[in-house]
């Protein structure tokens, strides 16, 4: 447990994740990001009366497949609950969420440890909601806020842990891994800037080795993990201060402030009582059959631990380099497709790792939208393996395919790339070389044998980097010791 100068931190995380289903949760209507405001969306989203709610089966599906890939308790009988409270971007003045019986209980997920090896956090519950819409508050000192309601009743599930966490970067650890596995289970694309992902903490302190809970508070408002990570510190130390100079912490929800650095009270904090939460009267009992369970459990994906493993055991590549390429299921999914075609598998995981992770730093593209498909890389790698251009000149041919998507075989004909082989050729440029530096090649000769790797260099720069070097290195010695 990380202790703060004889205080220790107690903090509880709730996700929401947007699922990736076609249509919202209790109506039609599509779910898609960045459409003209309002545009998606019908009487029973926009709750107007009369107009009642139909559970999406996806929805349930997703949710399923994440109470199980964490070893959670699905709840066969779970009830749908009215969680009463009023906001502008919530027409109906209530959400459709579940209260007394989520869907899962139980279960729990390991993530990476700050220091090394493997934390556990446990699940207290996973269970499905309907989203609220958006406020957008305007800049320009325009004097509305306007209401978005495309993402009203789209599917969430609220994942709730135990309070287990005890430090900021266990949070951080325990919502890449929570993230990953939405990931690979294919239901949410974990993208916390587009709110497909949301996290709200609740934290206390208490002085270290007490049983005893302190009194906690909720941080909202938080866009990215390390904004949570910033955020819990902040509140952490905060607490501590106030405790140590006889204060007592209050109960309250608090707005993380990402500009200013600093978390401000938004509200005394809710309790489940303020919800007025009774059973949704438009909505039967949710029933979960055996056979329902067995067919979600039958197709689970693979999960992030298991396919690491598996890339060491199939590919023979190195642990990290399988972690690496598993920390992002479509950079796995990008390396598998690349050794369809090709059969090196260290080469392709370090090209992936490092010109690959380059590229689309820099543009900022996902993998999945790489503009060099699998196929192409393949094809540019197996170039380079047998000979056909150097590595070097493979790093700059990636580049351009990149810019122009054009493959790797076109770009070498076009720019005259291959290497260059031919010892009668690359025996002319060595003459010019040694002819331009008859200082150095008498010093070599002279003893200054370290010289050498200046003369390689300089037929490579003659020749645009495409000279074997097999073939230079030979001739160069020849040449040098006649
Ligand atoms: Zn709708």
């Amino acid at each position: 447990m990380a202790v703060y100068d004889g205080y220790e931190a107690v903090i509880g995380l709730e996700v929401h994740a947007q699922l990736q289903t076609a249509s919202k949760i209790f109506c039609a209507c599509r779910v898609e990001y960045g459409e003209p405001p309002n545009v998606l969306t019908c009487p029973t989203c926009l709750g107007l009366p009369g107009a009642l709610p139909v559970l999406n089966k996806k929805a349930v599906d997703y949710a399923l497949r994440l109470i199980m890939a964490v070893g959670g308790a699905v709840n066969k009988r779970s009830v749908f609950a009215r969680k009463n409270y009023f906001y502008p971007d919530l027409p109906k003045g209530y959400q459709i969420s579940q209260y007394e019986r989520p869907l899962g209980q139980g279960g729990a997920v390991e993530f990476d440890l700050p220091g090394g090896g493997r934390g556990r956090c446990g699940i207290n519950r996973v269970h499905l909601e309907e989203d609220a819409g958006k406020s957008l508050h305007p800049d320009g000192g325009e004097k509305y806020t306007r209401i978005d309601l495309n993402r009203c009743g789209a599917a969430l599930v609220e994942i709730v842990t135990e309070p287990e966490i005890a430090s900021p970067e266990e949070a951080y650890g325990y919502l890449q891994s929570l993230k990953l596995i939405l990931q690979y289970l294919r239901i949410c694309s974990g993208d916390m800037e587009k709110g497909h992902l949301r996290c709200d903490a609740n934290v206390s302190v208490r002085p270290a080795g007490q049983t005893a809970f302190g009194t906690r508070t909720e941080v909202k408002n938080m866009n990215s993990f390390k904004a949570v990570q910033r955020a819990l510190r902040f509140e952490i130390q905060r607490q501590i201060r106030l405790l140590r100079s006889g204060g007592k912490v209050s109960q309250a929800t608090l707005l993380w402030d990402e500009k200013q650095e600093v978390a401000v009270e938004m509200r005394g904090k809710e309790e489940s009582e303020d919800y007025r939460y009774f059973p949704e009267p438009d909505l039967v009992s949710l029933n979960v059959t055996d056979d329902w369970i067995n067919h979600i459990r039958d197709r689970l994906p693979e999960l992030p631990d298991a396919r690491t493993r598996r890339l060491v055991r199939q590919y023979q590549i190195r642990d990290y380099d399988a972690s690496v390429l598993c920390a992002d299921c479509g950079l796995a999914d990008y390396f598998e497709q690349v050794m369809k075609t090709y059969d090196d598998a260290q080469v392709a995981a370090n090209w992936i790792q490092t010109e690959v992770l380059a590229l689309i730093g820099e543009t900022g593209v996902r993998i999945g939208d790489f503009c060099v498909r699998p196929a192409m890389l393949a094809e540019l790698l197996g170039m380079v393996s047998s000979g056909e251009i150097s590595g070097r000149i493979g790093k700059t041919v990636l580049a351009e395919m990149h810019r122009t998507g054009r493959t790797a075989s076109a770009i070498i004909k076009d720019k005259g790339l291959a290497l260059i082989s031919d010892p009668a050729r690359l025996s002319q440029v060595i003459d010019d070389v040694l002819r331009t530096h008859t200082d150095s090649v008498a010093a070599y000769r002279g003893g200054k044998l370290e010289l050498f790797g200046f003369f390689v260099g300089q037929v490579m720069k003659a020749t645009r980097g495409q000279a074997d070097p097999v073939v230079v290195n030979d001739l160069l010695k020849q040449k040098l010791e006649t």
